[in-house]
Order: structure tokens, then C-alpha cells, then sequence
């Protein structure tokens, strides 16, 4: 049998059935067909000569949302699969989006979420982010959230910080429709730091009160603020209780966000313990400067969409949050489409740099626990059985990187460069089609489709 690409001498990393092991892997119609110790011909050979081979990295949390100098981003560091519409920003509904993709291409395959705080309020009519929905509002925004589901949405999005005012009436109205549809809620929480435990017991109260599976976003950006610990126990204590919750992190402890959002309102320095110095702006005209009070008022009041990041965090709260066994990695990245040179270094550097910190350099994870946290628990969490794993049937979506080389290069804004690829990634393949071949991003390669599930819905 003649297959459209070889790869050999892979040291394989198969996160489905635990192995790590030596094998040639033969890909045929966009899909692994075998697996195997034999020899193999094919239309194109690589030779991975003996790096690790594992399945493409499933980013469960972005804002890449379409755009493609982000698409490129994630493919140098071996994102194949990214899920947008998170934190409650769907700029558009699924149908839309996904045609949109299909129109353009896109390097690697995408996800769409229904984002609630942004997009679905803003569509019932609410322009104050301080008050909550009226019983109407919630009516229209649950058939607003089955149309998505309907159009392929792979779950609801959840940014309760940036809509402050959100009842929990609401989230439980919409959550129990998630929960009918059996997709999963992300949550980017009500609160951080020192009231981030609190918004932790009301993403617990949700899943008991309607069943659904929730994603708690970017762990180290809510609680990395002293409260990792704690929050960690809390999601594990919830889960012998029976309740499907699972988190991400990604591997930075500033975040970057809207300057105009209420994220920022009156008291977050107090409440981060930080000064304007401790803000850099990440994209627009400013990028790369360090804030103090009066680029801080100006930017909040006339470019309220222009991101900023915070240093807020903890570094060694970011290696505890993946340590867990029940938290995946995520980027967060691309928020507010950076174009290139700004950003945040999440947006170029997540991925290697979690298997440069937490498996090369200390070695708190193996390998394949690694492995498994970029690729098989995302999938599981999405509920897609054709990726996360290499066995023949699988999407031919797969990374090769070189343990011993694989490096972020990216820094913060005024910092360094938030964009630089990484290092030690030599191919990215998406769909059987490669992305990144021996280092370099493949000009106008879009090989990436849109990712959807078939709704399975109790009949009653
Ligand atoms: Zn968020």
C-alpha cells in the first residue's frame, strides 16, 4: 500500500494507551491508517529520526477566532486544533464563522464556543455589564445559545468578570441547555485573586444545580494570585462529589485583557497589590510601553479595546496549576488580534515552553503526562474521539519536536518579542497536510477545517 506521507523513526508518543515507543506511522486520506514497526512507502517520507511524534496540541482556549497571522503563530508551536469564542467573545455565530474559515482557509483546525458575557448580551439588548437580564433577555439568549449549538458550537463560554452584573439565574438557564446538549460551559470566573475562591464555589454551585460539564479557564490568571492551593482542592473536592470539572492553564503569570473591560475597575490595584508601572500595553500604537496613571486613564477612556498586560501573578503558582492532574494547557492567546511584533508571548510561546519548564528543565511532569495534557484531555473535555490520539483512525494531526531543543523565544511587550517562534519544533502536520516543514511555517498552507460535533440530545 502506497500512502500519502510516511513518517519514520518516530519515537512515538501515544497518550490513548500510555505508550512511548519506536514506530513508523503511514497516513492515507487525511487520516493515520496505520501504525506499525514495518516499512512503509509513501508519496512524501519524513524522517523524525528518532524525535518525539506525538498528536497536535489542542489549544481548549483562545481568541485566535479567525485570524490568520494568529493561525500562523499557533501552528509554529504545534497547535493544530484551537478553540475560540471563549471568555464570552463570539464576535459571530458559528454558521458565520465557519464559512467565513471555509472562504479564507486557515492553517490549523478550528472551534467555536457561544460566548455569553460580550456577544450574547449584547445581541438580547444589554449595554450595561452592570445589571443583569431581565427574564425576556435570558429567554432570547438560551434560543440565541441553541441556534449555536445547532450550527456546530462545540459549548457555551462563560466571562463573568467582564459582565459583572450576569445573575447566577442566568448562567443556570443557560448552562442547563449546554448540559442538555451534553457540551461543555468555560468560565473565565466572576472574580480573581483573593475573591477568586469564591467565584470557584459558584462555578461548583452551577454544576450541581444543572449537570454540566464544566471548563474553568486560565487558572493562573484567576487565582495565581496566592490562591492556586486552595482553588485546586476545591475542583478536586468537587470532583470525588461527582461533578465533571476540569481546568486549563497556560504557562504565563501576567495576563492580558481589555483596558476598558471591568477587569480593571477602581480597586485593582489594591486587590492585585501592583502599580501602573506593573501594566505594559500589548497592542496598538502603544505596544510595548510601561504604563503609569496617565497612559493608563487616557488608553481606559479613549481605546478602551486596547490590551494590556498585567503582572498580577505568581510564577511558581503557574507550575502548580498544571501539575494537577485535572488541568490541560491553554494559551488564552491572541486577545485582540496583535498584529505582528505585539501581543503577548502566550501567543508564540505556551506550548514549548511547557515542555521546555515542566518536562526538560524540572522535570514535575513525564513525557507522556505532558503529552497527554496538550492533547487527550482536551479532546476528551471537547468530546472529540477522532483527535488526542495517534491509533489508525485518527485526524493526521501531529507534531515532531526535539525534546532536548524545544524552547519558547518570546517575551513580554517592552520586554522582548511577544511573537518569535519558538525552537525545536520541525514539523506541525494538520489534516495529513504539513503546516511547518523542518522548521519554517509553509506560506499559504490552510489545511485546517472547522471542528464541529453532531448535537445528541435526549428525546424525551
Ligand atoms: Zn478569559
Amino acid at each position: 500500500m502506497q500512502f500519502d506521507l510516511v513518517i519514520n523513526n518516530a519515537t512515538l508518543v501515544e497518550p490513548s494507551s500510555d505508550l512511548l515507543t519506536l514506530a513508523n506511522i503511514g497516513i492515507k486520506d487525511e487520516k493515520v491508517a496505520v501504525v506499525t514497526r514495518g516499512e512503509l512507502e509513501g508519496q512524501k517520507v519524513i524522517d523524525a529520526d528518532l524525535k518525539v511524534v506525538c498528536p497536535g496540541f489542542i489549544d481548549i482556549h483562545s481568541h485566535v477566532d479567525n485570524y490568520q497571522y494568529g493561525g500562523m503563530l499557533y501552528a509554529m508551536q504545534g497547535i493544530t486544533t484551537t478553540v475560540g469564542g471563549n471568555c464570552g467573545l463570539s464576535p459571530v455565530g458559528p454558521k458565520q464563522f465557519f464559512q467565513e474559515m471555509s472562504e479564507t482557509g486557515f492553517p490549523i483546525n478550528q472551534g467555536q464556543l457561544v460566548g455569553h458575557s460580550f456577544s450574547m448580551r449584547t445581541e438580547a439588548g444589554l449595554t450595561d455589564v452592570y445589571a443583569p437580564a431581565s427574564a425576556d433577555q435570558i429567554e432570547a439568549m438560551t434560543r440565541r445559545l441553541e441556534k449555536g449549538l445547532e450550527e456546530g458550537a462545540l459549548g457555551l463560554s462563560l466571562g463573568l468578570e467582564y459582565a459583572p452584573g450576569s445573575s447566577f439565574e442566568e448562567i443556570r438557564e443557560l448552562s442547563k441547555i449546554a448540559a442538555l446538549y451534553n457540551k461543555p460551559v468555560a468560565i473565565h470566573t466572576r472574580y480573581d485573586s483573593w475573591r477568586g475562591l469564591e467565584a470557584i464555589h459558584e462555578v461548583i454551585r452551577l454544576a450541581r444545580e444543572t449537570g454540566a460539564s464544566i471548563q474553568v479557564a486560565h487558572l493562573a490568571y484567576m487565582v495565581g494570585m496566592g490562591m492556586m492551593t486552595e482553588a485546586l482542592n476545591m475542583i478536586a473536592d468537587a470532583r470525588r462529589e461527582g461533578l465533571d470539572i476540569t481546568a486549563d492553564s497556560g504557562l504565563y503569570s501576567a495576563f492580558a485583557t481589555f483596558i476598558g473591560s471591568a477587569v480593571f475597575d477602581p480597586g485593582c490595584l489594591e486587590k492585585w497589590g501592583i502599580d501602573y508601572s506593573d501594566f505594559y500595553v500589548s497592542t496598538g500604537p502603544f505596544a510595548g510601553r510601561q504604563c503609569d496613571q496617565p497612559l493608563f486613564e487616557k488608553l481606559r477612556q479613549d481605546e478602551p479595546d486596547t490590551v494590556i498586560v498585567a503582572f498580577a501573578g505568581r510564577d511558581s503558582e503557574v507550575l502548580e496549576a498544571l501539575s494537577a492532574y485535572f488541568v490541560m494547557v491553554s494559551t488564552d492567546g491572541c486577545v485582540g488580534s496583535p498584529e505582528p511584533g505585539s501581543g503577548h508571548p502566550q501567543d508564540s510561546g505556551t506550548y514549548p515552553r511547557f515542555f521546555r519548564l515542566m518536562v526538560r528543565e524540572t522535570g514535575i511532569l513525564t513525557l507522556l503526562q505532558a503529552v497527554k495534557k496538550c492533547t487527550l484531555l482536551p479532546a476528551q473535555r471537547l468530546g472529540l474521539t477522532d483527535k488526542g490520539h495517534l491509533r489508525p483512525g485518527a485526524d493526521a494531526d501531529l507534531v515532531i519536536f526535539d525534546l532536548k531543543e524545544i524552547r519558547d523565544n518570546s517575551d513580554y511587550p517592552g520586554l522582548g518579542k511577544p511573537d518569535a517562534p519558538p525552537s525545536g519544533i520541525d514539523y506541525v502536520i494538520v489534516n495529513g497536510a504539513p503546516v511547518v516543514e523542518k522548521g519554517v511555517f509553509v506560506r499559504d498552507s490552510k489545511p485546517g477545517k472547522p471542528v464541529t460535533l453532531p448535537n445528541k440530545i435526549w428525546e424525551l
